[in-house]
């Protein structure tokens, strides 16, 4: 199929065989192309180079504080749902250096190279996509832009892949996030059994695609991945009304269950690390023990450190419900206020990676039970 035909918003169907091409393609226009592998038995994103290194035959089983990846007998390599692991990591490192200090005659800054890589993220799912959407606005606001975030996402290409088997946490449905991957995608993907019905979405997967041995998708290969995605539809167990959320939270800040969730969480801040959405960091100085160099870096914070809330000589939030609070109110309501959407995009990661189970699918109905009787 010529490129001349490829249109941005048609399907066509990409056979298995070809797909190495695809990333071929993708890193001979220089991007590092980063995907799900498994490793010391769960999936972390890394760099991939063939379709191979995907979790070919992997599912994952997601439950409140339970992951395990099971090997079936199947060979489709995307019917995993993500680890702990997020995209965050590659647009806003855990840990990034701003400048380091060194003393000769006298102190002298150096700065790190501006140069930023240029990834190509394969397979990111509906709700993946919207958690960096969502980012987006944190992190390119019309009033600031984070120099590092900017660069690594103008440069960003993405190939998104639809959701037909969600695990037992997800509640994108909900959120509205998936199971089908929204707008904002290069190329976008869903795994039949044979083939791949591939979605045309920019300029860059059209000239991606440039040359590509598609097929024209046929009426019986769109229906199946319909059927599929309304069949995933249907399976999401988990889901979270979201109809009243930011007021709901306002009204019940002194509620007593702020206080019974308190009593489970350890405040570890395993939630927002694995949270695809949260941005919150800080910067750490480290000096040699000469005194001749101190290296400034942003790190990742959580509002369920201690130091976070730590204002003008005293702590804001010493307490475990209030840091929880704090989180949670943050994420279903005055994130509404603030960027106009909800910090949630329903992936199940905060309820997977707690050690104490705390599912917010079934906290926030406590609320509004309460609120009912
Ligand atoms: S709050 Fe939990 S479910 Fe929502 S986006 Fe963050 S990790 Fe995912
Ligand atoms: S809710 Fe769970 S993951 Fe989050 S701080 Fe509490 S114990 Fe840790």
């Amino acid at each position: 199929m010529s490129e001349e035909r490829l249109e941005i918003g048609s399907t066509y169907v990409l056979k298995k065989e070809d797909f190495n091409t695809l990333l071929s393609r993708l890193t001979e226009k220089g991007y590092e192309t980063i995907g799900a592998k498994v490793e010391n038995e769960t999936l972390v994103y890394d760099r991939i180079s063939t379709l191979e290194d995907f979790p070919q035959g992997y599912v994952s089983e997601q439950e409140a504080g339970h992951f395990r990846l099971t090997k079936t007998n199947h060979e489709r390599y995307f019917d995993y749902i993500p680890g702990a692991h997020s995209w965050k990591q590659f647009l806003f490192p855990s840990r990034t250096e701003l400048f380091t200090l060194r003393k000769n005659d006298n102190w002298q800054t150096e700065l790190p190279s501006e140069e930023q890589p240029k990834y190509a993220f394969i397979g990111v799912r509906g709700c993946e996509l919207s958690a960096i959407q969502i980012q987006d606005d944190i992190f390119m606001r019309d009033d600031f832009t984070d120099p590092i975030y900017a660069k690594r996402r103008q440069n960003l290409f993405i190939l998104s892949i639809n959701c037909l088997h969600p695990a037992n946490a997800c509640f994108c449905t909900s959120m509205q996030t998936g199971p089908k991957a929204g707008a904002g995608f290069d190329l976008s993907l869903t795994e039949l059994d044979d083939v791949f019905l591939l979605e045309v979405g920019s300029e860059m997967g059209r000239l991606i695609l440039n040359g590509m041995p598609l097929e024209a998708a046929s009426a019986f290969v769109l229906q199946a991945a319909q059927k599929g995605l309304e069949r995933a539809a249907r399976q999401m167990t988990r889901e979270l009304d979201t109809s009243d959320l930011p007021e709901l939270l306002t009204l019940n800040l002194n509620h007593p269950h702020w206080h019974e969730i308190a009593e489970r969480c350890l405040s570890c801040g395993s939630c927002t690390q694995v949270c695809p959405t949260c941005f919150c960091w800080d910067t750490v100085d480290t000096s040699d023990v000469l005194g001749k160099e101190t290296k400034r870096e942003r790190v990742w914070d959580s509002c369920f450190n201690i130091g976070y809330s730590y204002q003008a000589g005293g702590n804001t939030r010493p307490t475990i419900h209030s840091r929880y609070r704090q989180w949670l109110s943050h994420k279903l309501g005055t994130w509404v206020e603030q960027n106009g959407t909800l910090g949630c995009v329903g992936c199940g990661r905060c309820i997977v990676w707690c050690p104490a189970g705390i599912d917010l699918t079934e906290e926030v109905p406590v609320f509004r039970e309460d609120k009912k009787a």
